[in-house]
């Protein structure tokens, strides 16, 4: 019975395998398969190299939306959050991200006018600022039965947010 297959991969390498662990009626269909793939090193090179750039890409992706949201804050001169580093970063980009795909969703690919719209953002801009406000008001002056519940504002805005969550 044959064991030992050579298998010319679709990269283009040859390959000897030993297909004495598969079921004898089934090696000739598996040393197909193998045959319409890449070879093991040309497969784990290219998903290397996918993770790297995915990486890479992802960063920049992230820096990108970072200073995106960081000047739509400045210019709706949105509360300032507060937190870790981390958690302002994340709710600063979460609070551009709702607005921009609330836009995208209702103007871009909806029926909603521009003068709709400003409506729309108005309230949300409103709401975000008075729920800072109330949020203030909780830290400096905290009623005995809230005080456990003041979150950081990242938070709060997350799980409040008028138009669904982001990532
Ligand atoms: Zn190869």
């Amino acid at each position: 019975m044959k064991k030992l297959w050579h298998i010319t991969h679709s990269c283009g390498h040859k390959a000897e395998r030993d297909l004495s662990d598969r079921a004898a009626d089934r090696r000739a269909g598996f040393a197909e398969w193998l045959a319409n793939r890449e070879c093991t090193d040309c497969w784990r090179a290219a998903r290397t190299t996918d993770e790297q750039d995915k990486a890479a890409w992802l960063e920049a992706r992230r820096a990108e939306e970072q200073a995106e949201s960081d000047a739509w804050s400045a210019q709706y001169r949105m509360p300032p959050l507060e937190g870790t580093v981390r958690a302002v970063a994340w709710g600063v980009r979460c609070r551009h991200q709702i607005l921009a795909d609330a836009y995208t969703g209702l103007v871009l690919e909806g029926e909603t006018s521009e003068a709709q719209w400003e409506v729309i953002e108005e309230t949300a801009l409103s709401r975000l600022a008075a729920q800072h406000d109330e949020i203030q008001r909780l830290r400096n002056d905290p009623a005995p039965e809230d005080a456990g519940n003041v979150r950081p504002l990242a938070s709060v805005s997350s799980k409040t947010a008028p138009f669904g969550s982001c990532s």
